[in-house]
């Protein structure tokens, strides 16, 4: 039995489409094919259907044999034309609140710091100020390692039974934790896309071939996942794509059960634990359980990587850029450290502890009286209002800004969007998104940067170009010129989400006038679009930011075309000292406070003084209460920063005011 029909399913049939169609044929006896343009592959396998990478408005035949083939092909064509009609989505169950947490943690304050070093202290570079000492939870990935011998025929059949049951034991977990209450609806989603890899039939039969042919089950589970991800990675397709990270993923959580071995999950870390890795990818952080963490220390990372700027907006004391010496606190007990001067101690005792546990009374103490700025509006001598707003990546974080007394959002990542989703998010899911913060803030402003990804911040569904020197490459407002397809949803969104309150957007790595007018032309496009779709929008305010040497010097020439500027000191003082803001060992040029940084942002807070528009700041430097001064001075009239920073800065500019 056959029959053709075009899918309407949005965005195709990757990741959850997929997943729902592969349920649905699985539900019937019968053989269940899907083709397209000459290419079959199973329905009832994910992985081969998501190979066949079948888009939406795609022409695809859908072919049954078997008792039930007549209402196979019913169902399945009946999904295809009409995705939503008869699917049930999975509940996603509410956001988890985590408990308070009783951390030993404080909230930063520079005149607290050690004077002087800490006798045996392990250095590392300062990147979230605050003292904390907790249990040590070490967080390094198991190593894997196969046994790389040809079995005898003998061992075949036992070792295809310890891959089955390994299989069994990963999808357990999996389910297990679909069945609890910790994950997000988006976590959900990711997990379940998992486990159906893990019981696909492509992987399954992959490793039984290699098996039977002599391999052991690890070294199987290598090559068969290897060889599937490899094709993912070939289709022409950035969701695709991405899905060689899933198998990659899949594939080592098998091997782990083979060797009886387990990552350590950040899920499990205690209450005021200090987390002790060597390196853990921003997204990793991102979803953990923040307010449990006490601390941070890293092997790796510098005082503006992501993982640093994750650590500050949660106000967790973090010391990263460790390098080897991170192995000496793999075995701690208990760790004390010093966000201040970036100092570690292992098994801290004595008059150390005592140091450390007065210095976090004393900061908890301040951290009370700064409450009494919450909700003042600080204002120049000349009563200028100088808007101290949230820097924030995603909504879970707008409770905290509000609870701070932020005046609004100075810069919303949207990179962590991105980088959440097992495919790109859709322009709807965006435009929910961004009306979500506009109304949280209305009548203050909220400044959304377009996705600014590329150098440190890759994400999983678009693929990037080996590059030398990625810093120096396809990033920011670069590659989402060359891509309308991923630009055009996101400015779609924005104007859309204008509509509930006071959006702004601000384009990243500006570096030549060109691409604030390229983009103004593809708003103007956008706008036709959604006019002629009927689609309710607004308008925004078009700014750039100033994070590279360039658009310091022709800062001037922007400010005719921009309606405000944003300075991002993290990237203008990696680009203008030449110092890379990842690595440890420059860590000493890396600093805002340099007379080479400081007169370019007098450079363009000039330039945009002199062009009437507004000047702010949304690098980290902008909660710095040793610089705020400065930054007035110049002209500056908004800082947006760290949630954590915002009653200090309040406290700071009011105090000038007097
Ligand atoms: C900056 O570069 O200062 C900035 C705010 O952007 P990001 O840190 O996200 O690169
Ligand atoms: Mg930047």
């Amino acid at each position: 039995m056959e029959r053709s029909t075009i899918v309407r399913v949005h965005e195709g049939l990757h990741a959850r489409p997929a997943t729902r169609f592969v349920k649905l044929a699985k539900s019937f006896e019968s053989e269940v094919e899907i083709i397209k343009s000459g290419k079959a592959a199973s329905a009832k396998s994910a992985v081969k259907l998501m190979l066949l990478a079948v888009k939406e408005n795609d022409e695809v035949t859908i072919r049954t044999s078997g008792a039930d083939e007549i209402e196979a092909v019913e169902a399945l064509i009946g999904y295809l034309e009409n995705p939503l009609s008869g699917m049930v989505e999975d509940a996603a169950p509410a956001e988890p609140q985590p408990s308070a947490g009783d951390t030993l943690r404080d909230e930063p304050s520079k005149a607290q710091a050690f004077a002087e070093d800490i006798a045996g202290a392990l250095k590392g570079v300062a990147a979230s100020e605050g003292y904390a000492v907790g249990a040590a939870f070490p967080h390094f990935p198991a190593v894997i390692k196969p046994e790389s011998r040809t079995l005898s025929p003998a061992e075949i059949e036992p070792e295809l039974q310890r891959f089955a049951e390994a299989v069994e034991t990963v999808q357990a977990r999996m389910n297990a934790s679909l069945a609890s209450d910790t994950l997000s609806g988006n976590d959900r989603g990711i997990v379940a896309a998992l486990r159906d890899i893990a019981a696909d039939d492509e992987l399954r039969d992959g490793v039984a071939a290699e098996i039977r042919g002599g391999s052991d089950a690890v070294s199987a589970v290598i090559a068969a996942s290897s060889r599937i991800a490899a094709e993912f990675g070939k289709v022409d397709d950035p969701y695709l794509n991405a899905r060689a990270d899933d198998v990659h993923s899949v594939g080592r959580q098998i091997c782990l059960a083979l060797l009886g071995q387990s990552d350590a999950s950040l899920e499990d870390i205690p209450d005021g634990a200090i987390l002790i890795a060597d390196d853990i990818g921003a997204w990793d952080l991102a979803r953990a359980p923040l307010k449990r963490i006490g601390g941070i220390v890293c092997g790796q990372g510098g005082a503006t990587s992501h993982i640093a700027i994750i650590a500050r907006s949660h106000g967790i004391p973090a010391i990263l850029g460790m390098g080897a010496r991170i192995e000496q606190l793999r075995d701690a007990r208990e760790v004390a450290i010093d966000g201040h001067r970036g100092q570690a101690v292992a098994n801290p005792e004595g008059k150390v502890l005592a140091d450390f546990r007065s210095r976090i009374e004393e900061a908890a103490r301040e951290r009370e009286a700064l409450k009494a700025f919450r909700d003042s509006t600080p204002r120049r001598a000349d009563g200028t209002i100088i808007e101290i707003a949230a820097n924030l990546g995603s909504l879970e974080e707008i409770e905290a800004a509000l609870d701070a007394g932020a005046m609004g959002v100075g810069l919303f990542r949207t990179e962590l969007l991105f980088m959440r989703h097992m495919h790109l998010p859709s322009e709807d899911m965006q435009a929910e998104t961004y009306s979500a913060l506009a109304k949280a803030f209305a009548p203050y402003p909220v400044i959304v940067r377009t996705l600014d990804i590329g150098g440190d911040k890759p994400i999983s569904g678009i693929e990037f170009p080996e590059e030398e020197n990625p810093f120096l490459g396809w990033r920011g407002i670069r590659m989402c010129l060359d891509r309308p397809d991923i630009f055009k949803p996101q400015l779609r969104a924005l104007l859309r989400a204008a509509v509930h309150g006071n959006v702004k957007v601000m384009l990243p790595m500006v570096a030549d006038i060109e691409e604030i007018r390229r983009t103004r032309a593809l708003v103007e496009t956008c706008k036709t679009e959604l006019a002629a779709e009927n689609i309710a929008f607004g308008d925004f305010q078009l700014g750039v930011m100033i994070e590279t040497p360039a658009a310091v010097l022709v800062a001037p020439m922007l400010a005719k075309e921009s309606a405000f500027f944003s300075i991002g000191t993290n990237d203008l003082t990696q680009y203008i000292m030449a110092a890379d803001r990842l690595n440890p060992t420059v860590a000493r040029l890396n600093d805002v406070s340099n007379a080479a940084v400081m007169m370019a942002i007098e450079m363009t807070a000039r330039a945009g003084r002199e062009a009437g528009i507004m000047v702010g700041m949304c690098g980290e430097a902008a909660g710095r209460p040793d610089l705020i001064p400065e930054f007035i001075r110049m002209g500056l009239t908004e800082l947006s920063m760290s949630p954590a920073s915002i009653q200090r800065a309040k406290k700071c500019v009011m105090d000038l005011g007097k």
